[in-house]
């Protein structure tokens, strides 16, 4: 499964995304590059959506991914499951508790999962999903206190950016009903 994900990541050079320490970024400027990763998914026809993981030691991002739900034809391939799963190669462990992870669109139930399951301290997303929502909108995964691991949440942030995107990709969805990618 590994190896099959690790095909068709795209995995970009890290060294422009070095930061001293994530602290001094704001969760604006790493949303920004998980929607950089969104727009990659809109290029390709993918439901827009992307995510990164950040190491908060050291502030570097060191995973990207954008949904490939298409081109993987794999249900799980989200992009925070890519993106997990790429931080889990990085540090040779499933425990992700030094990271922080940044999402376009709140995480559905197999990604909340995924994050409560992989320890992920921190998450922070753009927009609600109010059809599959896993945080608050549908489901409250990530806030039940019933999981041994209860993440902090922040959310709303370039929201807007997100959801216009989002709403692009399902117009133009319509627009070309035969596109049988
Ligand atoms: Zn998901």
């Amino acid at each position: 499964m590994l190896a099959r994900h690790f095909g068709a990541v795209i995995l970009a050079a890290m060294s422009e995304e070095s930061l001293p320490f994530l602290e001094a970024k704001r969760p604006e400027y790493f949303i920004q590059l998980a929607m950089r990763e969104a727009r990659r998914a809109f290029d390709v026809d993918e439901v827009p959506v992307g995510a990164v993981v950040v190491d908060r030691p050291s502030g570097r991002v060191i995973a990207r991914a954008h949904n490939q739900r298409e081109l993987l034809q794999d249900p799980t391939a989200h992009a925070e499951v890519l993106a997990i799963t790429q931080a889990a190669a990085h540090y040779h462990s499933w425990r992700l508790t030094d990271c922080a992870l940044f999402v376009t669109l709140e995480p559905c139930l197999m990604c909340a999962g995924a994050i409560v399951m992989s320890r992920i301290p921190q998450v922070f997303y753009a927009v609600d999903d109010p059809k599959a929502g896993a945080h608050r909108s549908v489901f409250e995964v990530l806030a039940t206190s019933k999981n041994h691991h209860v993440p902090e949440v922040g959310r709303g942030f370039l929201a807007d950016e997100s959801a216009e995107l989002l709403r692009e990709f399902f117009r133009k969805k319509r627009s070309k009903p035969s596109n049988g990618s």
